[in-house]
């Protein structure tokens, strides 16, 4: 890992007084590339917080462009850039942030024929895509590269937010939780039932904070642990994924 110079010193220097991260912690942020699937609302809460913590990577795929109706939720955008590049904008959005980020566009939609090649090479993948289908096909690829996922959704006033590492022993993935009846339904994307804006911040932070945990080794692990908020009650609550023997994806049978 390269060491800080006398810009990044005084960038990450809320950071590096930290006991829980420290100059090593910010070293690790540096040295790790992060995939986020999607430049969504989820994306807008959770990209420039990991811009910011000096994250060395980011790769943004989505093949979408930015319609009026997104900037409800997606502050990555503004009012004059309607019909332009989401991944390729919020790249831009991320460097002016901080310059020391490499941001890479993808303009692309990810699927099952080009999920792996995507996500290889990365240290974690931040799903905030805005449906069953394509959270499982990405779920899908990052089980079997072994590549740890955050998988984030936003609908309505609920949120869920959920770290999964299904290769290892006794771990759920994605797939366990939800199971294989969504993979060709879009039955949840926001667009019909709504979502709250600021909502969708939160769950998006919410999405950069178990990924910065993760890549410094802040606190408990929390593998396989959905974290469920409520906006109306403005409750959390955390609850446990088992781990599906039979799941087609991590299971025993699945090897
Ligand atoms: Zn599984």
């Amino acid at each position: 890992m390269s060491h800080l110079n006398d810009d990044e010193l005084e960038r990450y220097a809320r950071h590096i007084v930290l006991p829980q991260v420290g100059g090593l912690g910010q070293r690790r942020l540096k040295a790790a590339s992060i995939l986020v699937v999607g430049a969504g609302g989820v994306a807008s809460g959770a990209l420039p917080a990991l811009a910011g913590a000096g994250i060395g990577r980011l790769t943004i795929v989505d093949d979408d462009t930015v319609g009026r109706s997104n900037l409800q939720r997606q502050w990555l955008f503004r009012d004059d850039q309607l019909g332009q590049s989401k991944a390729r904008l919020a790249a831009i959005f991320l460097e002016g942030i901080n310059p020391a980020v490499n941001a890479s566009p993808i303009v692309a939609r990810i699927d099952a024929s080009n999920a792996e090649d995507l996500l290889a090479g990365h240290d974690l993948v931040l799903d905030g895509s805005d449906n069953f289908a394509t959270r499982l096909i990405v779920s899908d690829a990052a089980t079997a590269l072994k590549i740890p996922l955050i998988s984030a959704a936003a609908a309505q006033l609920q949120g869920q937010i959920g770290l999964f590492r299904g290769w290892e022993d006794g771990q759920p993935c994605y797939r366990c939780f939800v199971g294989d009846a969504f993979d060709a339904d879009d039955c949840d994307t926001c667009a019909e039932l709504g979502v709250l804006g600021a909502l969708t911040g939160t769950v998006g932070n919410f999405a950069a904070l178990l990924a910065i945990r993760a890549i410094v080794g802040i606190g408990p692990d929390g593998g396989g642990t959905l974290h469920l908020f409520d906006g109306l009650t403005l409750t959390w609550r955390q609850i446990r994924i088992a781990a599906d023997p039979a799941c087609k994806a991590c299971g025993a049978t699945s090897s």
